[in-house]
């Protein structure tokens, strides 16, 4: 019988079951499509041989993984727990119903919708649910009906005609926001009119004195928080008083941070769900679960949330709902809160490691789970940085620096996160030492020019041998933290 054998940082899991059922899939899957079998064991042995820095990804759980594999896929449920449009959901009410209380206990929140299909699908169904709550009773009441479905087309007419456009104010898209927080690439930069706040040119931290006067010029229905790509905790209290007083909802999207929320890092002012109206979240970056979203509500919020399916969302993915239900369980367990801690604090060690060896980083630091490097101190654009340290096995993503004089595309910046090594079970020095690699392929590349002979803000060269040492160097630290120890496929 084997023993449990994933890091301590992990949820436990026997890795000789855990190897028999997936060998066992892969002959099934190979039998009919050996491609996406070997694509499979390809990503495994990727994911193994490289530091995975990229602060939106993580190594879910075997238990969650293998939920994802099974028959609760083949089922049509849509509607709410108990109230289908489809016969025979008892098995995926079980599996939502399952989900939905476990974000509940775990996050202290009153109301938790566990359908969304991934972030961008949890901002929809929390924008029209904050429309459908502050328009529809308003707009019910003018019209003397009782339903939304009881307005006539030219009440909505007149709806339209009289509230005019919607308004959005959220952090800027350099300052670490989000698309999906009304940038126009994204279908929330269409549904409204969009107003930004950033960071202290300073200090590089939110300045909460400018978030208020914004919002007290734009007045936006929704004032979001939350985002992708800045290196601090925010006080959600004090966003929360800035909304009450222009009359905004307070929506939170912690899609990247909600690992730090779950396993008690991020608390008191730092917890966005006792102060939002609306939370909204993925579930599988810091949090360790399956790709998936889930929105967290006030109680007048309820309802309109769970209208997500059929007015964004087509029908709910049993499967991936029943994985957060294991995901969430484990998130739930005592040990995740050292997980939660550890990841924090490898961030901090990582960011002083980076900073003590010459690297600028955006604030000067970290207090969650990412730092972002201002790689214009190495004379580098964001995306020569990323090709360069992928040369040497270590994966990141570039990422826009404040007032970012290399726009969106190239950047400034490369962002790194430690959920996912912390899940191996990078430590302290484990973190130092990749600072130390960081810097050292950083230090070792340099811009090169375009064909042509113009200055190129994508070419690259790399010193003789920095990307095999850093190889080599990466491929210890790797060694001393196996991913899922004990699972083996041949
Ligand atoms: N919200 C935030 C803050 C994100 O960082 C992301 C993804 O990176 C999303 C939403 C979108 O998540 P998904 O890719 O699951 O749609």
């Amino acid at each position: 019988m084997s023993q449990p054998q994933s890091q301590p940082m992990s949820p436990p899991f026997d890795g000789g079951a855990a190897s028999a059922a997936y060998r066992n899939a892969l002959k099934v899957i190979e039998s009919v499509e050996p491609t996406v079998a070997g694509a499979i064991r390809s990503e495994l042995a990727d994911q193994r041989e490289s530091l995975k820095l990229i602060a939106s990804e993580n190594y879910a759980s075997p238990a969650v993984l293998l939920t994802m594999g099974t028959w609760l896929s083949d089922k049509y449920a849509e509607g709410t727990i108990g109230h289908r449009f489809y016969a025979g959901c008892q098995n995926i009410d079980t599996v939502e119903q399952a989900a939905a209380e476990h974000a509940k206990a775990l996050f202290g929140a009153p109301h938790a919708y566990v359908q969304p299909h991934s972030g961008i699908d949890a901002n929809l169904v929390a924008f029209w649910a904050i429309l459908a709550q502050r328009i529809e009773s308003p707009a019910l009441a003018k019209a003397g009906a009782k339903h939304v479905n009881d307005l006539t087309a030219e009440d909505w007419e007149t709806l339209r005609r009289e509230l005019g456009n919607q308004r959005a104010l959220g952090m800027s898209l350099d300052a670490g926001g989000h698309l999906t927080h009304g940038f126009r690439p994204n279908i929330s930069g269409k549904m409204f009119e969009q107003s930004s706040y950033g960071t202290d040119p300073e200090t590089g931290l939110l300045d909460y004195a400018a978030v208020r006067a914004a919002a007290r010029e734009f007045r936006p229905l929704i004032l979001i928080a939350g985002y992708s790509a800045y290196p601090r905790r925010v006080d959600f209290a004090k966003m929360r008083e800035i909304a009450d007083e222009v009359g905004a909802v307070l929506m939170v999207d912690m899609a990247h941070f909600a690992g730090l929320v779950a396993g008690k890092v991020l608390t008191g002012d730092f917890d966005p769900v006792p102060h939002a109206h609306v939370v909204t979240t993925t579930t599988h970056k810091s949090l360790r679960g399956p790709r998936g979203g889930m929105v967290l509500c006030q109680p007048e919020f309820a309802d309109a949330v769970d209208r997500g399916c059929p007015m964004v969302l087509g029908g709910p993915l049993g499967q991936v709902m029943a994985a957060k239900a294991v995901a969430l369980a484990e998130a739930r367990q005592p040990a995740f809160r050292i997980y939660a801690q550890a990841v924090a604090d490898n961030a901090v060690t990582l960011a002083e490691g980076l900073a003590k060896r010459g690297a600028r980083l955006v604030t000067g630091g970290t207090d969650n789970h990412l730092v972002l490097i201002d790689v214009t101190s190495f004379g580098l654009t964001g995306r020569q940085a990323e090709s360069a340290l992928l040369d040497a096995g270590i994966v990141t993503n570039r990422n826009a620096v404040p007032r970012d004089p290399n726009g969106a595309w190239y950047t400034s910046g490369v962002r790194i996160g430690t959920p996912a090594l912390t899940s191996r079970g990078f430590g302290a020095d484990d973190f130092d030492r990749v600072a130390e690699l960081i810097v050292d392929v950083l230090t070792g590349t340099t811009p090169s020019a375009a064909a042509s002979g113009a200055a190129s803000k994508a070419k690259y060269s790399i010193a003789e041998g920095v990307a095999a040492k850093t190889r080599d160097a990466a491929g210890e630290l790797l060694a001393r933290n196996p991913l899922y120890p004990g699972l083996e496929l041949d």
